[in-house]
């Protein structure tokens, strides 16, 4: 089968691959339909060092089971599935606890003879515990909506529990890339007041507005901060979303968050310290996140998908097929698309 393999840093092939097999009785065979790039994966495009033998990628994919193995019990053969940007049990003690990405027994696609999504197929380990049927064909409209349940929907949700957003909250989202603007989507969805994004691209900020965004911050570092702060009559926000990951944007949401206020960390941190630690303890802030457990949100969010009451879907600006994603990695590095669909 063919399949995404990264080497080093800007170096992405499609490439034949051995093809995906059922190697243990929980797992099921999976048939990707429609696959993404990510975010997160421009941080091995940008720095990964060479690789012998390369890196298989991708972690967000909707598919249809060919094939399970004899322990599989609530998925089958024919289902369209979505998969959660990890694979776990659901059945161990933090899986219990809505913490999927911590499973004990779970792990990453990509590694350790496990596929990556960016493929033809892939071999979806303790798929009783991981995957979702869809209640839908595999060509309808709502496809790209449902594939960001897998990782980016699920995660601006994430953020914005990390956050505590609610009714009546002032928020503010640091970051305009698929997961900030899904942050937006998730902070509407749960009664925010006032959403204030920080970003700097034209259709990006124009996305953010007509996903409930109700003021825009373009300035960057200090000034933005100073920024939020005026918006805020000097107070900050409630909830901060913090979506990117960098030194510079962390700073921002440490003190952009107003007293008792909360950060959601989302954004894969390029530092290890968490910034501003001394402002952030006087001042009584909360500070949150992690890695989204998507398995625990798929089924919270699903209906508001099927029923239109969401899209995050629109993230998408480019669509294309197994041999486009080289040069969709290029894109969204460049900054030349926000989000690619690929259809292997
Ligand atoms: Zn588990």
């Amino acid at each position: 089968m063919r399949a995404t393999v990264m080497y080093e840093a800007g170096d992405v092939r499609v490439e034949d691959v051995p093809d995906a097999r059922l190697v243990e009785p929980t797992d099921a065979l999976v048939t990707v339909t429609h696959s993404a790039i990510c975010g997160s994966d421009l941080w091995p495009y940008k720095q990964l060092e060479a690789t012998p033998g390369g890196r298989r990628m991708g972690h967000e994919f909707i598919g249809v089971i060919d094939e399970t193995g004899d322990d599989v019990r609530t998925v089958k053969k024919g289902d369209l599935v979505v998969a959660p940007f990890v694979w776990s049990d659901g059945t161990c003690v933090f899986c219990r606890e809505g913490l999927h990405t911590s499973c004990l027994h779970g792990g990453r696609y990509g590694v350790d003879g496990v596929d990556g999504g960016q493929g033809e197929a892939v071999r979806v380990p303790q798929a009783d515990g991981t995957l979702v049927s869809l209640p839908v064909g595999k060509d309808d409209a709502l496809m790209p909506s449902l594939l960001t349940l897998s990782d980016v929907m699920s995660t601006g949700h994430h953020a914005a529990l990390s956050a505590e957003v609610g009714p009546g909250k002032t928020v503010a989202i640091i970051g305009d890339g698929a997961v900030g603007l899904c942050a937006v989507i998730a902070s509407k969805r749960l009664g925010a007041e006032r959403i204030i994004m920080l970003g700097h691209h034209d259709d990006r900020i124009a996305l953010a507005k007509e996903f409930g965004a109700t003021d825009i911050v373009e300035e960057r570092g200090d000034e933005a901060v100073e920024r939020v702060r005026e918006l805020t009559d000097g107070l900050g926000a409630h909830s901060v979303l913090e979506c990117v990951g960098h030194e510079e944007s962390t700073v921002a949401a440490m003190l952009v968050a107003r007293v008792g206020g909360a950060v959601g960390r989302v954004g894969v941190p390029q530092e290890d310290p968490i910034p501003e630690g001394t402002r952030t303890f006087f001042d009584n802030v909360k500070i949150a996140g992690g890695p989204a457990p998507a398995r625990a949100y798929i089924e919270e969010l699903l209906p508001d998908v099927l029923e239109g009451r969401i899209e995050p879907g629109r993230v998408f600006d480019r669509v294309g097929p197994l041999d486009d994603v080289p040069d969709g990695y290029r894109a969204m590095n460049d900054r030349e698309a926000l989000k690619v669909l690929i259809q292997p």
